[in-house]
């Protein structure tokens, strides 16, 4: 009978175990690779085939993906990838993975091991954020998904005694705000968008010159918008900005939140797990009294990619806004419908069994070490930044709190677009040669690189090297291609 098994179990398993090693040789050797290569024409080329109709011998199909796709990564597991903010992925994980895969539990429900194991990963998630006991949570495909469900609930709670998942906006008496500084993390607008509430509804407040937001200018802001009319509802607060890794007036915002009666929610997707070192944790005091956080063990927990995961400390209300009773999905008595639901926690009916990475990476390396790698990963930003404040043609751009440091290359009297053109140049150099990957951002206006150093295997030398390797650029490119340093007028 055909099915999709393996017709020669002892062939399938030569095949996955040279595949497993090829992997694992991979990333031994990352550090001798470039950090980035482009696709060439021709592995692009090869890759657009015809619908397969017949089957191919799996050696064939592993051999082609090891050339046509998996030779050409986007880097992110290699020491010197600092580009946007995101983990360098784990061995770990990637085993945890293929286990779940081959485990197949659907964690949309039922009573099973993979769903209790779901609920001791955000136990232990929710122990390290400092929520208490009782809350909930949810993991999720990632912090966009985990700041939606955070928002929704915050919506949902807006007004007592309106239920707008029954109503929808029209049962508003008044239109709600939200509030967010001005560095807050693209997400937000597209949950306020989904929400329905518009990008209107999200105010955003201005950050001083460290970033972080101004709360004597959001107390202003909410009184003046409820003199006109809007209900002010949730304040989010972002633990770590994804421009710079400020972190906003937690305390404060606490305060004013509870004063107020409003929701705060913080993105914590960088900064929560910060929580993890012992010498950085203070910076994260009063992200335990948020009613809702996100965070992402994708980013500083480097399990491979999909897992973000929201807390809502007021379970109730977090069920609230998710909880359906479909007769199709009646819980029974006894067996494999007897779980609870996880599918009443989020947008997901079938969810993956991303809890096994978490549990794995935080089994195998334990809170401390994983909290020393946060540490480190600090250590070496204020490094670069020390590195790029000491030298004549580097410029430090924003103060450094966690692991992302902001930083230019000016040989001087260039105008401020020749300038950027000119660090957009060494950017692109760096990663065509495959050097280092490094992004760009303007942070209140001014043009630079970043480096978002959330790298379990970026080692000091990488920084002094990477940096090097941004002045030799520079100095080649200012004197070939820009004009010739005008002297000021
Ligand atoms: C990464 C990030 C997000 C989005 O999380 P994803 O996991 O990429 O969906 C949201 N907010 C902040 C501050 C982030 O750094």
């Amino acid at each position: 009978m055909e099915t999709l098994d393996p017709t020669d179990w002892g062939e399938f398993a030569r095949i996955a175990h040279k595949a497993v090693d090829e992997a694992i040789a991979r990333t031994a050797a990352l550090r001798d690779r470039p950090v980035w290569r482009p696709m060439p024409p021709a592995a692009r080329k090869a890759l657009r085939q015809p619908l397969p109709v017949e089957p191919t011998p799996l050696d064939h199909v592993v051999d082609e993906a090891w050339d046509t796709i998996l030779a050409y990564p986007m880097g992110n597991t290699h020491p010197r990838f600092w580009m946007w903010y995101m983990g360098a992925s784990s061995l770990t994980g990637a085993l945890a993975d293929f286990l779940a895969a081959a485990d197949g539990s659907n964690l949309g429900g039922g009573d099973h091991a993979a769903a209790e194991c779901e609920r001791q990963v955000i136990d232990w998630l929710r122990q390290i954020a400092g929520f208490p006991e009782g809350s909930s949570g949810t993991l999720t495909s990632g912090g966009s998904e985990a700041n939606l469900i955070g928002l929704t609930v915050a919506r949902n709670r807006a007004i007592p005694g309106i239920d707008l998942r029954e109503g929808g906006l029209a049962a508003l008496p008044r239109p709600l705000r939200f509030y967010a500084s001005d560095q807050v993390h693209g997400c937000h607008q597209k949950a306020v968008e989904l929400l329905g509430l518009g990008n209107r509804a999200l105010r955003r407040i201005p950050t001083g010159p460290d970033c972080r937001m101004d709360v004597e200018a959001l107390a202003r802001a909410i009184e003046e918008d409820r003199a006109q009319g809007w209900q002010p509802a949730c304040v989010i607060a972002t633990a770590g900005t994804v421009n710079t890794g400020a972190i906003d007036p937690l305390p404060a915002m606490a305060d004013l939140c509870r004063d107020r009666g409003l929701w705060l929610h913080v993105d914590g997707c960088i900064g929560a797990l910060t929580r993890l070192s012992p010498r950085h944790a203070h910076l994260l005091d009063g992200i335990d009294r948020a009613d809702s956080l996100a965070l992402d063990p994708h980013k500083s927990l480097h399990v491979p990619f999909e897992a973000g995961c929201v807390l809502v400390r007021d379970a109730r209300a977090h069920l609230g806004s998710f909880a359906l009773h479909s007769e199709y999905l009646d819980p029974a008595l006894r067996g494999i419908a007897a779980g609870g639901w996880l599918l009443d926690l989020g947008l997901q009916t079938s969810r993956g069994f991303r809890a096994l990475k978490i549990w794995m990476m935080l089994r195998e390396h334990g809170t401390a070490r994983l909290g020393r790698i946060i540490g480190r990963n600090i250590d070496q930003a204020r490094r670069l930044a020390a590195l790029a404040q000491a030298h004549p043609r580097l410029t430090l751009l924003s103060p450094v709190t966690l692991d992302i440091a902001c930083f230019r290359y000016d040989p001087g009297g260039l105008d401020p677009s020749a300038l950027a053109g000119l660090n957009a140049e060494i950017m692109m150099r760096l990663q065509e040669d495959g050097t280092v990957a490094f992004s760009d951002t303007t942070v209140h206006g001014e043009h630079g690189l970043r480096a978002a150093i959330c790298n379990h295997r970026t080692t000091d030398e990488d920084i002094g090297m990477a940096l090097a390797a941004v002045v030799r650029t520079g100095d080649a490119l200012a004197t070939t291609h820009a004009p010739t340093h005008a002297s000021p007028a």
